[in-house]
């Protein structure tokens, strides 16, 4: 596993090309601008830390004063970063400083949240505010792309015609197997229809603007990294559990991508050698014992009320109110879920774990049990204190991620 992206380990000097990777469009600074490692060390603080002034800026990143101005005046000539109002001198009798903040006029980022059979698309600020927000379904098999690429291309339509100013560009966080080199969604086994299609090229021909694909889990992880609950978190893990199982991983500051984009496939690692048929059509995948889909079928074998509409809020709810039977289904469903979770934390110890999807509509009650099941799993030993939150992020998610995937490609933040 390479440390980071080939895109965040390119030099500062964007657009060459790297490993086959094709020329990507210059970052949004010109090179004699881009400083280097402390421009996106001070980016990455606002985004930490909200607004902030220079002083406090140079103490958290560990420069002086005159690297801060250096740093900060191309930004807000180029309209990312604007003052604030001053704020109190603390009655030192010194000049109130002015924190710095991203500009709500900075240009937007255009993002894509596509799932089988529906496409969002919206705009979104730094600050992490959506606006532009549009939907549209399209039918997932019968052949051609035809109809899935035009509802895809005119929802995107609608949400750039509201743009004061053309976009950073395009992030698209996608389900199913994603080439990231070539922006082309390879497979996706719930959508035939999506499976092929050059998607990048084709919202570049018609947007012209640069478009980057991203397996879905990831845009969640740079959703919490961007935006969220992961922005203090150096090394963490995002878990998707729905109606399928994906993960992404940080460690140390880098999001990690095998080539072209391959890993983060956890909901096909093994749990169990012969265990039942998985839909990826081998056996014993962690799929098969902690998806929406097995939760439903063990509700019905256990004459849960509602078995076939089961989710794990609803689970949750016949527990909290007394149902012995949903009590053990919920322990069994975290327990399956904590066995996954223990696998990574034995393999890489990115200790924290963030969970995405349905699981995080179950509240505390079912965080805390899979926490607890996790702490069985993992023998203690220093360095290794796995921990499993909720995203804060919820339904927004993936297209905060999407725009997050601009934003490191973009901006080529070296952490
Ligand atoms: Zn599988």
């Amino acid at each position: 596993m390479a440390g980071g992206t080939a895109e965040e380990a390119a030099p500062p000097s964007a657009g060459a090309p790297s490993d086959g990777v094709k020329p990507r469009p210059p970052s949004l600074l010109s090179p004699s601008r881009m400083g280097d490692l402390n421009r996106g060390r001070l980016l990455q603080s606002l985004f930490d830390l909200g607004p902030t002034s220079r002083a406090d800026l140079a103490r958290h990143i560990g420069v002086n004063r005159a690297t801060i101005t250096g740093i900060v005046q191309p930004l807000i000539d180029d309209g990312i970063l604007v003052e604030g109002e001053p704020a109190s001198s603390g009655g030192t009798g010194g000049k109130p400083a002015r924190p710095l903040q991203f500009s709500r006029d900075a240009p937007q980022i255009g993002a894509v949240a596509l799932s089988h059979g529906s496409v969002r698309t919206a705009l979104v600020s730094w600050s992490g505010e959506i606006t532009a927000l549009e939907r549209a379904e399209f039918p997932t098999d019968g052949g051609a792309p035809g109809q899935a690429v035009a509802a895809i291309a005119e929802s995107l339509a609608r949400t750039l015609s509201t743009a004061r100013q053309p976009p950073l560009g395009i992030g698209v966080g996608a389900t199913g197997m994603i080439d990231t080199d070539r922006g082309v969604i390879v497979k996706v086994n719930l959508a035939p229809v999506l499976s092929g299609l050059a998607l990048g090229a084709v919202l570049e021909e018609q947007t012209g603007l640069p478009v980057y694909l991203d397996h879905h889990p990831r845009a969640l992880l740079l959703a919490d990294r961007w935006f969220g609950i992961g922005r203090s978190l150096r090394t963490f893990a995002v878990l998707y559990l729905s109606d399928v199982i994906g993960g992404a991983l940080q460690l140390d500051g880098h999001l990690q991508s095998g080539p072209a984009g391959a890993g983060g496939e956890l909901g096909h690692t093994f749990v169990q050698i012969d265990g039942e048929i998985c839909a990826c059509g081998r056996r014993g995948c962690w799929e098969t014992v902690a998806t929406i889909g097995w939760l439903r079928r063990q509700a019905r074998a256990a004459g849960l009320a509602g078995a076939e509409e089961m989710t794990p809020a609803l689970l949750a709810g016949q527990a909290d109110a007394g149902s012995e039977a949903a009590g053990r289904l919920l322990d069994l469903y975290a327990r399956n879920i904590a066995v996954g979770i223990a696998n990574l934390q034995q393999t890489l110890a990115p200790n924290h774990f963030v969970l995405h999807g349905e699981v995080v509509e179950a509240g505390e009650p079912l965080r805390a049990a899979i926490e607890a099941h996790v702490s069985r799993l993992v023998p203690p030993r220093p360095g290794s204190d796995p921990r499993v939150l909720l995203t804060d992020q919820r339904g927004l998610a993936t297209l905060r991620g999407a725009a997050g995937i601009v934003l490191s490609r973009r901006l080529q933040f070296q952490l």
